[in-house]
């Protein structure tokens, strides 16, 4: 591993962070530079501290200890993220014997010099009691292809010599932090401390040399493991496996916990799937159905991937659905092994709630594997532990046999909600773990529709002709919001645009075929092109997008919903829209059936007749003329309904946001117009 130290960016993080003082201006930088690197932390693991001095509330000058916020990512870290605590309270828990949880929690705020900065790092006090000015602490992935063997001690003292002390395993908090104060009072000239099945720490009266230490004691972890090499031994697989797009759909409707409420709510996961090299040397091993239950890489992996993740068979092609009824099998078999883990641990937690027995991390023989979560994001975040982990599993297995701690150690961890608290409160959301297609997303009704619905917590695909205009709304969206191009009258288009979506987040629960585009004509005089064209778009661009939608449904198994933008037109013509409203009436059509012939799926099909939106189609220049033709004012025309106001895409886009969540309502027309009586359905 390469220092990425650069004496130019710490000068400018010196000037940058001029306010805070140039050492915790450097423990920035460095904490940064270890945050960048997956290698060595992931998502809010690992952290960092600086023995320092600091003005209290009261103007009086005293000895703190900036420490990284609990679950903050490093990679990212501010002044303020390092929250300084006062050091002398600290020391004073040094020779105690015992801190309760609670005493733990209380301690972790009681000393912080600004009351509302963030909690500090659970391993606050491992850092307060080694004297060291600067400490970084990592979960290297190759330190911990090292220690997570039966013979750590004996492979750190032949890797490091004596430069680094050995603590046994203990989890995080003050428990851990006394053990390792006794470590380090038997040799206090020790560079940094190894804690046995969880991670470094490093040393150093500056920024750079902790820093730099970290490095180089990660850089002869990596060179000790290319020595002496067992040779991989690899599975026998079928001699063509199915692709991760045909297998994504049926693993996430395996994944998937049903009628959670009895109301026919479903908890589903996003599906997050990875494969390079280093992945599939290690779901492709002879041995993975022993270093898959053998445990994580650190403990506090357990948070965020559940202890061990679900293996699967080597999907077969062209054999779907026995890979089905095995993944059925296997994630039913999870979820009882996950139950018997927390009966058998759950005395050691009080009161606790057992988790939801779901798993985080598929691992697919001959394929690769897939993050799972909440959300893109949540399963992003399983899926680089995920890959670190198949990585650092392979190198333990190389050198020697990956050995992890026991399960109730694990529990202790997924269960301590000091841990816990890493992840935040998190807000449930109605449309969480589901994923939304969009398609005329650029457009006004398009993105108001992509924002309702990831405001309502389901990640979402938007699809346009026009590239630039859906990741404008992808853009303004974040977070894991994809933008697609699609001409949804072109089926190889649709096709394709299900597959980036599928490869993305692992299936479809929800529809929103909105674009459209009108054209005008008298009815007895219009060209057959111009008719066909809106019919193109207007109604079978609706079947493409629908179609695709359903078959990729019915291969999770767990329902869905199809929304339909129909028009006022389909109801009530205008003169001269033939050529719009006749493929409008036709796409209300279309509703109805998709609600009778799928609703046994659990399959919903609704529309929003909408009318007089300013959008794409009712453009300011049309409004003007339209408005003129009438003799009436812009707004005059805009509000000339019953209800006397205009309706705009917002409107429209919380139209459908009920009806995805309305779970017994299919077949449904819902009419957001203001109110305009010959329109009205009857
Ligand atoms: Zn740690």
């Amino acid at each position: 591993m390469k220092s990425a130290w650069v004496e130019r960016e710490a000068k400018d993080a010196v000037d940058r962070y001029g306010a805070a003082g140039p050492e915790l201006a450097l423990r920035v930088y460095s904490t940064r530079l270890l945050g960048r690197d997956p290698k060595l932390v992931l998502h809010g693991g690992g952290n960092t501290s600086l023995k320092a001095s600091a003005r209290d509330l009261v103007g009086e000058t005293v000895a703190v200890m900036h420490v990284k916020g609990s679950g903050a990512d490093m990679g990212a870290i501010e002044p303020e993220g390092l929250p300084a605590v006062r050091l002398a309270p600290l020391l004073a828990l040094r020779s105690r014997d015992a801190l309760s949880d609670d005493d733990f929690a209380r301690v972790q705020r009681a000393y912080l010099i600004d009351p509302a900065a963030p909690a500090p790092s659970v391993e606050m006090l491992l850092h307060a009691f080694m004297p060291a000015k600067f400490i970084d602490h990592t979960h290297a992935t190759a330190v911990l292809s090292l220690i997570d063997q039966p013979n750590a001690q004996e492979l750190c003292t032949d890797v490091f010599g004596g430069r680094l002390g050995f603590v046994p395993y203990h989890r995080p908090g003050f428990g851990l932090a006394r053990l390792a104060a006794q470590v380090f009072d038997k040799s206090p000239k020790v560079e940094g401390l190894i804690l046995d099945k969880h991670g470094i720490f490093t040393f150093g009266e500056n920024a750079r040399e902790a820093y730099e230490r970290m490095i180089e004691c990660v850089t002869l972890a990596e060179a000790r493991l290319q020595k002496n090499r067992k040779a991989f031994k690899a599975a026998a697989l079928p001699a063509k496996v199915a692709t991760a797009r045909a297998i994504a759909p049926i693993l996430r409707g395996a994944c998937t916990l049903r009628d959670v409420d009895g109301e026919g709510a479903h908890k589903r996961l996003v599906l997050d799937f990875r494969a390079n090299d280093a992945i599939l040397n290690y779901v492709n091993g002879a041995d993975l159905a022993r270093t898959a239950r053998a445990g994580l890489l650190t403990p506090d992996h357990v948070i965020r991937v559940k202890p061990w993740p679900l293996l699967l068979p080597a999907p077969a092609a062209g054999q779907l659905d026995a890979f089905k009824a095995a993944a059925c099998k296997a994630v039913q078999q999870y979820a009882d092994d996950y139950q018997k883990y927390f009966d058998a641990n759950k005395a050691r937690a009080s009161g606790v709630a057992m988790h939801d027995p779901l798993p985080r991390v598929a691992l697919v023989p001959g394929l690769g594997l897939f993050g799972m979560g909440e959300n893109a994001k949540a399963a992003a975040m399983a899926a680089d532990i995920a890959e670190a982990t198949a990585e650092g599993i392979a190198d333990a297995d190389a050198i020697g046999r990956f050995t992890s701690i026991s399960e109730a150690d694990l529990f202790d961890c997924e269960y301590w909600p000091l841990e816990l608290a890493k992840l935040g409160a998190r807000k449930k959301l109605p449309l969480e773990g589901q994923v939304a297609v969009i398609t005329g997303a650029g457009g006004a009704i398009g993105a108001a529709a992509a924002r309702a619905f990831a405001q309502a917590g389901a990640d979402v695909a938007l699809l346009d002709l026009d590239l630039a205009a859906a990741q404008k709304t992808a853009a303004a969206i974040g977070g894991a919001a994809r933008a697609l191009q699609c001409d949804v009258t072109d089926a190889a288009a649709v096709a394709a645009a299900y597959d980036a979506v599928v490869a993305a987040f692992g299936g479809v629960d929800i529809l929103v075929s909105n674009a459209g585009a009108a054209w005008q004509g008298k009815i007895g005089e219009v060209d057959e092109a111009t008719l066909r064209k809106s019919f193109e778009l207007n109604f079978f661009a609706h079947q493409k997008m629908a179609q695709g939608a359903v078959k990729i449904m019915l291969a999770q198994g767990t329902g869905g919903c199809l929304l339909f933008n129909v028009s006022k037109q389909a109801v009530n013509p205008g003169p001269d829209f033939g050529p719009y409203g006749l493929p409008k009436a036709a796409t209300l059509f279309l509703v109805r059936q998709y609600a009778l012939d799928y609703g046994a799926d659990g399959i919903r099909a609704n529309a929003v007749n909408a009318d007089r939106i300013r959008s794409g189609l009712l453009n300011e220049g049309f409004i003007k003329e339209r408005a003129k033709a009438r003799g009436l004012s812009e707004k005059e025309y805009m509000s000339g309904n019953l209800l006397g106001r205009e309706v705009t895409a917002h409107d429209v886009a919380q139209a459908f946001l009920a009806q995805a969540l309305a779970l017994k309502t299919t077949a449904d027309v819902t009419t957001v117009d203001g109110g305009n009586i010959a329109a009205a359905l009857r």
